[in-house]
């Protein structure tokens, strides 16, 4: 039974902590919102007061909070969890921040003397109500084999993707390869639409052709070919596009300030930021299909 501390109890983080206290470890969870803090000890968890009870005196504490600054000021802060655990406590992040602030958060946490990871994940709520998360976790070899237990509780599929900072680049990276692979399908079926092409032949054929990826064939923007789809239910989330925006400022970040090329990556930015000004954030990320088919086009 390994003691953990969990900071972060919303979406997400609850039904990671119900994971971990159903396979028999002791939770003390904190949340700054009271009814996020009451699911968690409804499940099980201790409650702790504050941020620095939650991280003092436990093996891990494990953080899954909003954003980057959330993250910096739950680790960094006066009464954070660098100022209140005990030595040797293993620190794991897996909310979805930026890579620079990541890494400078667990620079800090090494200067101190603790191990820290940064663990996203991909799979939404579902995936963590049914503990099939992906994670990708960025920091030291040692850590991350200490760490793995408890991911392979709350997940799938474990992949350690290099140092600090790189299990962050692996989410950017996938979410920005996501957004732009379904703005290239959803632009797909409107113009076929246009052109007298139906649906279910497009899907059909490209399906089994080299056009084939994830946005088309498990999670089409068009309602009919893949039931399970968001589509045939109005849209609802899912993933939403308030989300998916979120992912993409971040690699559009990163890319800024590492010179990379990402010119499909601002695009998709700009058109998910078009979406959610329009007051669609809440919907899932794929009806972004329907700005597109608009007369205007996006
Ligand atoms: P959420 O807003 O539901 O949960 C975040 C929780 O953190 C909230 O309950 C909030 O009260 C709490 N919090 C904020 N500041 C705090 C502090 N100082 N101390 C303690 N608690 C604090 O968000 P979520 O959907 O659970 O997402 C969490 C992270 O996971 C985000 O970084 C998100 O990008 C990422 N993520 C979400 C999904 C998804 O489908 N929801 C999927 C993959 C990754």
């Amino acid at each position: 039974m390994t003691g953990i501390g969990f900071i972060g109890l919303g979406n997400m983080g609850g039904p990671m902590a119900r994971k971990l206290i159903a396979a028999g470890h002791a939770v003390a969870g904190f949340d700054v919102v009271a009814s996020a803090l009451g699911r968690a000890v409804g499940d099980g968890a201790a409650a702790a007061a504050s941020v620095a009870e939650a991280a003092s005196g436990r093996d891990v504490v494990i953080t899954m909070l909003p954003a980057g600054q959330h993250v910096r000021d739950v680790y960094l802060g006066g009464d954070g969890v660098l100022a209140s655990a005990a030595p040797g406590t293993l620190l794991i992040d897996c909310s979805t921040i930026d890579v620079a602030t990541a890494r400078d958060v667990s620079e800090e946490a090494a200067t101190q003397g603790f191990e820290m990871l940064d663990a996203p994940v991909s799979g939404g709520v579902g995936g963590a109500e049914a503990g099939t998360l992906t994670f990708m976790v960025g920091g030291a070899p040692a850590p991350f084999e200490r760490a793995r237990p408890l991911l392979d509780v709350m997940g799938g599929n474990v992949f350690h993707t290099g140092g600090s900072g790189n299990g962050q680049a692996a989410k950017m990276c996938n979410n920005m390869i996501l957004a732009i692979s379904m703005i290239g399908v959803s632009e797909a079926f409107t113009l076929a639409d246009k052109v007298g092409l139906d649906a279910q032949t497009l899907f059909d054929v490209v399906s089994t052709a080299s056009g084939q990826c994830w946005a088309l064939t498990s999670y089409c923007p068009v309602p009919g070919p893949v039931p399970a789809s968001p589509a045939n239910r109005d849209y609802q989330a899912g993933f939403t596009a308030d989300m998916m925006l979120k992912d993409l400022r971040l690699a559009q970040s990163s890319a800024g300030l590492t010179g990379a090329a990402t010119r499909l990556g601002a695009e998709a930015e700009a058109i998910y930021t078009k979406y959610c000004d329009a007051g669609d954030g809440a919907s899932d990320f794929s009806g972004i299909i329907r700005m597109i088919a608009e007369p205007s086009g996006e």
